[in-house]
């Protein structure tokens, strides 16, 4: 039907999502807006994303080349292929990743003016990817992910590939910058835009969007369509998302357009027009409450504080639809006019309907708005129309001619937009209105006028008398909207115009008169004329033909005139839209159809019929909405939020954000080869491969351990080990521990992990070790947790807060990982080994030395982290091989002090806004007087609690000041102590003490030395000991602060979303937790509260300081007595308290600029923010130690200069293309960071690093060259290449410097598989000085820096490639006189002379030290993964394991059991006689460790902000269990022996062997200890709001969970009935 042609669509999207027998998962795109194909892999393990965008290995040219490549040719088999026309999200959750795709699409609206399809999703699929990843993962959270994955998509979502559709039409944005408040995919889209592939995901939008072509009275032809946006700011179903939220949204909202344009008639014009309205619930606080499924009103109850919000909501919609928004250039129009909003309000106000309340109310908030003055140039209307009373006392038609006269002026005064699409951006040239462009149209846009303002329609629940009245409004826009256009809808056009063609032969009859008229032709003429029988007059004038050119003319129809004098057809299309619109809308908020619709086929002929029908139908929908509403709003709710990414922490507490990056493949390999007990090509790299995972390596016999040099494939901070346990029936043969070694390089390994148990376990199941860095010795000597309690001990829980954290080295430049394994004491059997993978977190490295894009940001963030820093760390870290534990030890500069120097210029996050909180510190400054800081230092310390933090200044210092930071926090300790006349610190003290330390950069192991130097014993300032509060206080404390950091979390997400669409933020006087480790004094004078003693000194800063209201005493409360805003969400807390939103049941009010007095909370609501206070600082710490290890790694690669930020791109860009020039068509296969040093370098101090010899070409200062150390004649650099190639040869990119005569080296090269250096190959021997006499330009610095040409450079081809993965480098500076006979005459005097002055002042030559700019290997990589083949060598290994059935193991019955301390200790008393116990199985807990334990800081004030280093606090620090054991013989002997505890999912029964029989036991005592209090329960174990179990998990409860046991042959079975196996 359609008339419209653009231009030749090239082929669709197509997606193909690949599972292979080995589970692995393959996203395969293939745009169409792009000709190549694109290889999204997602890790089997963790479900991270990988995409390198490297050509021939995720990159390709078409979908059948990539699909073969992934199958190897069809040689790996698929376990299913998934045809996709669109991917719509991805998330990756724990032991589950989903991906969602649509299979079917429906183009809907097909051609866009402009150009531009949008699809509706037809059918879709959830497909979901088990991992392997063993983290915990409880029930709840998996039920969770299922009700997630059954989200019902299909017909309810929509998107366009190729323009903006989340703005009215046409939008000046780009497709990659929609408007958030309608994008439903955004958090489900987010992985692939951490990936650098955003287009890869569409985006998604909800609800309805159609069109219809129609044709006009004079056979002009149109296309309407239908386009309604559901607002996701509240998301949710009928009985929960009613009236705003918190995010200033209110429920059901959504925003309809209406876009009509004529087909393309030959000139490259397509004229279109749109009209925007918006349909919504009340924009108040109200929600309505079912009482029981039958009941038949639901209950209307009214927020206490309705118009909260209420304004920001309708400022929001002024912004959108205010003309000045849309108008290009607003500075031509200088003073905005108004924007009208009219509210067009359907609900029953009579006398005793439930809805009069809701009536009243809307009318009170537009009042109440207006009062605030703070609307703008926001103009309001409310108009009631009582739509159900209307028609039923007047009936429909009678019904909507009053609308139509409600809606008149307003209509006409908002008006829509009118313009022309151009194919060319010529014709734009010559436009009068505003003109819209971007990339993603080909021409451009002319606006003749824009829609101002905007017309609003609700009922209860913005459904059915809302579409219907809406569908009323728009058709007379419509009509308008085609009249523009020059389509006539107008009947007695086609007569009126007679000198229209189809005037004579089209459709008499097809005209209508109104009732008492009839129509008469003239006998000569042959012209019509009416007579109209009610008046008895006769006129030629057709009746409803009057002024056909007067605009909005059927605003003043009767219905029948509006009837009898329009096309029906075109109507009747229209209606049908707004029908099928109305039936999503009525299906995504309340399940079901919608009702009351036969309103809208009011002008369809046969509307009796239908009428009747759906009364029926009325009735059964209502019964069918209430029941499911009563049942199922809340698990729908629940799976909306999922879907948008809200309220994760709760649904799924323990996901990551960003999950951990296997690094260990697919490019990484094992350095030496791994022993094995029948010769294997491949040396052991299959041992890396996920392919591979059910291989059994079998290690050489009687080995008394087995070492592995796992080569990472890309540096990072490693976080965790994990082992699939691989053996054969025995599995002793397992090993029984492992030491971990981690290191930049082979010869910087430093041991993080000595003797982590192994416990034997079945076949195939994954052990996850988590590993921190290496932990300092004297830190694990100082700190208390080291100490373990003694079996008569209690056990101490650190319920607030770990205060004796130990802090593992970070370095994002890890990069060889060594593993000895130890073999089990019972192990008769060689030693087998099953896959091993090495987890963590890389920086985004292509990113920030290859994408002449997003580098120059990177950098920009680094360079900011630097800076605060300071200088003298940088230059520190720059040393090769320097620690980042060590750099941060000897800078004691503070960027964390920087952020939070006061308790006022931490960023509060309810503002979000960065800005702000700085001049929050500016504010706070003038409140102190800094002398007086200082002399009042010793005694008061600070009376201010606002002024910025007194260590600030010191923060400036480094080395010799750290000291400085000790003594300052000694002092301070001093101080406290001090006014409590030898008592002990109080609890308020010794918090303020830590945060204190955390102020000044302390770690625990450095306070703890402090403490320990002036004979203070740490533990007596550990408020997790505090002896002022007893153990079930501080129980209820650590609860209340649990609960704390939920709803903060809520608010913050909620501040996230009501900032879409509104201005940014208004400053916050109080932040989250208003609390200061000084002294806090009340700024008396207008202060009614004076919860704190008031000082006379404080009183005189009263003009500048604020008061506030307390919400609860309505005193006025000056800043230091009020307490932080968390305190007002505590109080909420006990009363009525829902995490949705706060719709139900009052709730809280995130917006609300409440604030609460001291005397007005609990102390222990003011001790719930100091715990949460300190709690975030310790995140903070964890964060900012991980930004210095960036930075540091950073700076180890290329060095960090902010000037050169700017040119980045640029010289990237370069880089590039002179690395092109040099390779020649061949590959490099040794850039950083897929390839890297084996060995460290000497470096020269004033040289680049050492990496840069392998960063890309255009990173790092363009002059700029490494120097090896002034004193070195000879160097080796071992190459680790990216991944095994085929090297065709070697070049050196000369410095910048150029070679003179006497550094010109020897060059020698080898190549190799492993890193023993006996194998590798001799290749050949360069002398750099003959090809530099044969090529001159080599010498003296470099002239030109002509970026086209390719650097100066030395090629040393190998005679044949040679397959390898290590390429080694030797470089000697040999000595001058020997090679003097190679020079020509004309060098020779010179060299002679030079090489007799080196020789007598060897020290003076400067240029005779070896150096260059880049090491450049190419050639031609391998495939990944496609080594040697090795089947065969793993099925003969397979065959040394199949030996004779083990030993069974066989349960030693215990006499009684006794739990205690929290059910973490566990006692077993014996019977006499027992056999020997050969060791104990535990079935593993069933317990999570959350993401969310504080509130959020400013860091994570934005979810979206980009984030360098992206390491969660969970990783930074880990928690490790241990379970200590301890044999009580019948001799009262003691055995004590402790077992690291992996992570494994919940009940995988681990059993572990003592290492000798243990005979005559009386008692064994079990029990749990390290971090205990870091786990959770399950959700599902849980109810309400709570985040845990107090005081620990239940889940750890040993309760059941050991069983003793003894090894005995199988057929001792059938002897002793009573013995069971364990
Ligand atoms: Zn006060
Ligand atoms: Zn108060």
């Amino acid at each position: 039907m359609s008339h419209i042609r653009g231009p030749p669509r090239s082929k669709d999207t197509s997606v193909v999502v690949v599972v292979l027998e080995t589970t692995e998962v393959y996203i395969v795109v293939s745009l169409s807006t792009r000709r190549d194909t694109q290889v999204i892999y997602v890790d089997p393990t963790t479900g991270a994303l990988r995409y390198v965008g490297k050509q021939g290995e995720d990159v390709f040219e078409s979908e059948a080349v990539a699909l073969n490549y992934i199958t190897d040719g069809s040689r790996i088999l698929s376990k299913s292929t998934t045809y996709a026309k669109a991917v719509l999200g991805y998330a990756a959750l724990g032991s589950y990743a989903l991906i969602l795709v649509a299979t079917q699409l429906s183009a809907s609206v097909p051609n866009l003016p402009g150009g531009g399809c949008i699809y509706t999703v037809a059918e879709s699929q959830w497909i979901k990817v088990q991992l392997q990843n063993p983290q915990g993962q409880g029930n709840g959270e998996l039920k969770n992910i299922r009700e997630l994955a059954d989200l019902d998509i299909d017909g309810k979502y929509y998107f366009c590939e190729t323009r903006d559709i989340t703005r009215p039409f046409p939008s000046r944005m780009t497709i990659q910058e929609p408007d958030e408040e309608f994008v439903w995919n955004e958090w489900l889209s987010k992985p692939f835009r951490d990936i650098g592939l955003p287009g890869h995901c569409v985006i998604l939008l909800q609800g309805f969007a159609e069109s219809r072509n129609f044709v006009g009275t004079g056979q002009q032809g149109g296309s309407v369509a239908l386009i309604a946006r559901r607002s996701r700011l509240h998301p949710g179903t009928r009985y929960l998302a009613r009236g705003l939220n918190a995010c200033s949204g209110t429920g059901n909202e959504v925003e309809c357009e209406q876009l009509v344009w004529t087909p393309r008639t030959g000139s490259q014009c397509v004229p279109f027009s749109s009209y925007i309205w918006r349909r919504g619930t009340i924009p108040i606080w109200w929600g309505a409450e079912i009482k029981n499924a039958v009941s038949v009103e639901a209950e209307i109850y009214v927020a206490d504080d309705p118009y909260n919000g209420s304004l920001e909501y309708y400022q929001r919609l002024s912004r959108r639809y205010g003309k000045k928004s849309s108008e290009a250039d607003a500075a031509r129009q200088k003073k905005a006019g108004m924007v009208p909003i009219v509210c067009m309000n359907l609900l029953r106000y009579g006398e005793g309907k439930t809805e009069t309340v809701l009536v009243s109310h809307f009318k009170d908030s537009i009042q109440h708005m207006k009062s605030t003055g703070k609307l703008g140039n926001t103009w309001i209307q409310l108009i009631n129309y009582d739509w159900h009373a209307t028609v039923k006392s007047k009936g429909q038609q009678q019904t909507v001619e009053g609308l139509w006269r409600h809606l008149k002026a307003p209509t006409m005064a908002i008006g829509f937009s009118e313009g022309n699409y151009y194919d060319t951006k010529q014709h734009l040239k010559e436009c009068k209105g505003s003109v819209i462009c971007n990339n993603d149209v080909n021409g451009g846009f002319c606006m003749d006028s824009v829609q101002n303002g905007v017309i609003r329609f609700n009922c209860a629940d913005s459904l059915d008398r809302t579409n219907a009245a809406s569908y009323f409004g728009a058709l007379q826009v419509f009509v308008e909207q085609c009249s523009r256009l020059n389509i006539s809808l107008d009947i007695d056009a086609m007569f009126g115009l007679s000198t229209s063609r189809y005037s004579e032969h089209n459709g008499r009859s097809a005209r209508s008169l109104p009732p008492g008229w009839e129509e008469r032709f003239d006998s000569v003429t042959g012209k019509s004329f009416y007579i109209d029988h009610n008046t008895r007059t006769t006129t030629w004038e057709h009746p409803c033909q009057e002024a056909p050119q007067k605009p909005w003319k059927r605003f003043d129809m009767t219905f029948d005139q509006f009837k009898s004098s329009t096309m029906l057809v075109p109507v009747n299309h229209l209606a049908e839209l707004f029908l099928l619109a109305g039936d999503i809308h009525a299906t995504l908020y309340t399940g079901s159809k919608a009702m009351h619709s036969e309103i809208l086929n009011i002008f369809k002929e046969e509307t009796g019929k239908f009428s009747k029908f759906s009364a029926v139908q009325n009735v059964k929908i209502t019964v069918q909405r209430r029941y499911h509403n009563y049942l199922n709003d809340s698990s729908r709710q629940k799976q909306l939020e999922m879907f948008l990414g809200l309220r994760l922490f709760k649904h799924l507490p323990s996901i990551p954000m960003f999950p951990l990056k296997v690094l260990s493949r697919p490019s990484g390999c094992m350095l030496k080869p791994v022993p094995s007990i029948t010769p294997i090509a491949d040396g052991g790299s299959s041992l890396l491969s996920f392919k591979k995972k059910d291989l059994v390596w079998v290690c050489q016999q009687g080995a008394d351990y087995v070492e592995l040099f796992i080569y990472l494939g890309e540096p990072c901070q490693v976080c965790q080990l994990l082992l699939t346990v691989s053996h054969g029936p025995e599995d002793s043969s397992y090993p029984a521990s492992v030491d971990v070694r981690l290191g930049s390089s082979i010869d910087a390994l430093k041991l993080v992990v000595e003797g982590a148990c192994i416990p034997q376990c079945s076949n195939g199941t994954n052990l996850l070790i988590p590993l921190t860095g290496r932990i300092d010795p004297e830190d694990l000597a100082v700190t208390g947790k080291s100490a373990r309690p003694d079996i008569r001990e209690n056990t101490h829980l650190p319920l607030l807060y770990d205060f004796e954290e130990l802090e593992g080295e970070l370095n994002f430049l890890n990069r060889v990982v060594a593993l000895s394994f130890h073999p089990s004491a019972r192990s008769a059997t060689p030693i087998t080994l099953g896959e091993i993978e090495i987890l963590g977190v890389s920086l985004p490295w292509t990113d920030m030395l290859n994408n002449s894009r997003r580098s120059p940001e990177l950098h920009e963030k680094l360079s900011s982290v630097q800076r605060d820093l300071g200088s003298k760390s940088s230059a520190s870290s720059l040393l090769p091989g320097s620690d980042v534990h060590s750099s941060v030890r000897s800078s004691s500069t503070k960027s964390l002090s920087v952020q939070s120097g006061g308790s006022g210029n931490f960023v509060d996050f309810l503002t979000g806004d960065f800005e702000t909180s700085k001049s929050n510190i500016t504010d706070h400054t003038s409140f102190g007087n800094e002398e007086e800081e200082q002399t009042n230092f010793d005694d008061e310390f600070d009376v201010n609690p606002f002024a910025p933090a007194s260590e600030v200044p010191v923060a400036k210092v480094n080395k010799v000041e750290e000291c400085g930071s000790t003594q300052l926090y000694l002092k301070f300790f001093e101080a406290l102590s001090r006014n409590n006349k030898g008592k002990g610190l109080s609890f308020e003290q010794m918090m303020k003490l830590e945060i204190k330390r955390l102020r000044l950069d302390l770690s625990a192991a450095e306070r703890d030395q402090a403490l320990l130097s002036v004979g203070v014993i740490p533990a007596t300032v550990d408020p997790n000991r505090s002896f002022e509060v007893d153990y079930s206080y501080l129980l209820k404390l650590s609860s209340l602060a649990d609960n704390l950091a939920l709803l903060g979390h809520a608010v913050l997400e909620d501040r996230v979303n009501a900032s879409i669409g509104l201005a940014k933020g208004n400053d916050q006087k109080i932040d989250f937790w208003n609390v200061s480790e000084n002294d806090e004094f009340c700024y008396g004078g207008a202060c009614e509260v004076r919860a704190l003693t008031s000082l006379q000194a404080s009183a005189t800063s009263e003009s500048k300081s604020v008061f506030l209201e307390c919400s609860q005493c309505e005193r006025a409360v000056c800043k230091s007595c009020c307490a932080g805003k968390g305190a007002f969400l505590l109080l909420n807390t006990y009363r009525d308290l829902k995490l949705y939103g706060g719709s139900q049941g009052g709730g809280y009010s995130a917006l609300a600029d409440c604030y609460v007095c001291k005397s007005c909370c609990s102390e222990m609501i003011k001790r719930a923010l100091y715990v949460d206070y300190v709690r975030v600082l310790h995140s903070m710490r964890r964060k900012d130690r991980a930004e210095k290890a960036a930075l540091n790694a950073v700076n180890q690669v290329c060095r960090l200069e902010s000037s050169r930020i700017s040119d980045l791109s640029q010289s990237i860009q370069t880089g590039q293309r002179q690395m092109k020039q040099i390779l020649d068509g061949e590959e490099s296969l040794a850039e950083f960071p897929s390839a890297s040093f084996l060995h460290s370098v000497e470096t020269a101090d004033d040289s680049e690093p050492l990496l840069s010899l392998l960063a890309p070409l255009g990173s790092g200062e363009f002059q700029s060259y490494w120097k090896a150390a002034r004193d070195a004649t000879s160097v080796e650099f071992s190459i680790v290449l990216g991944g095994l190639s085929d090297v065709a040869g070697v070049a050196v990119i000369v410095s910048s410097c150029g070679y003179s005569t006497s550094d010109c080296p020897i060059v020698e090269i080898w190549a190799s598989n492993k890193i023993h250096r006996e194998d590798r190959t001799f290749i050949g021997k360069w002398d750099v000085q003959d090809i530099v006499s044969s090529s001159p330009q080599l010498c003296g610095p470099e002239k030109s820096s002509s970026m086209n040409e390719s650097p100066r450079h030395i090629k040393f081809h190998f005679p044949n490639p040679i397959r390898c993965r290590i390429i080694s480098i030797k470089m000697t500076l040999s000595h001058i006189g020997s090679r003097s006979t190679k020079f020509s005459e004309n060098f020779d005097l010179l060299s002679l002379d030079d090489s007799s002055f080196y020789e007598s002042n060897p020290t003076n030559s400067h240029n005779s030290f070896i150096h260059a700019k880049r090491i450049v290997v190419f050639g031609n990589s391998l495939r990944k993964e496609m080594g040697p083949d090795t089947s065969a060598g793993i099925m003969r290994m397979r065959s040394y394991i199949d030996r004779s059935p083990p030993l069974g193991r066989f349960r030693i019955p215990v006499e009684a059991e006794r739990l205690r301390d929290n059910d973490l200790v566990l006692e077993q008393y014996l019977l006499p006689n027992t056999p020997g116990i050969a060791g104990f199985r535990l079935d593993f807990f069933n317990v999570i460790r959350p993401r969310v334990t504080h509130s959020p800081s400013s860091s994570e004030l934005d979810m979206r902000e980009f984030s360098l280093t992206r390491m969660e606090d969970r990783f930074v620090n880990p928690a490790i269990l241990y379970i200590q054991v301890t044999v009580v013989k019948e001799s009262g002997k003691l055995i004590v022996e402790e077992y690291r505890l992996p992570e494994v999912k919940a009940n995988t029964p681990l059993y572990f062997d003592f290492p000798d029989l243990r005979e005559e036991v009386r008692c064994v005592i079990f029990r749990l200890h390290g971090d205990v209090t870091a786990f959770v329960d399950d959700i599902s174990e849980l109810d309400g709001l709570n985040l845990r179990n107090l005081p620990v998990a239940s889940g750890l409860s040993l309760s059941n969970k050991i069983k003793l046991y003894y090894y005995a042959d199988t057929y001792e079975m059938g002897k002793i009935g009573s013995l069971s196996a364990v």
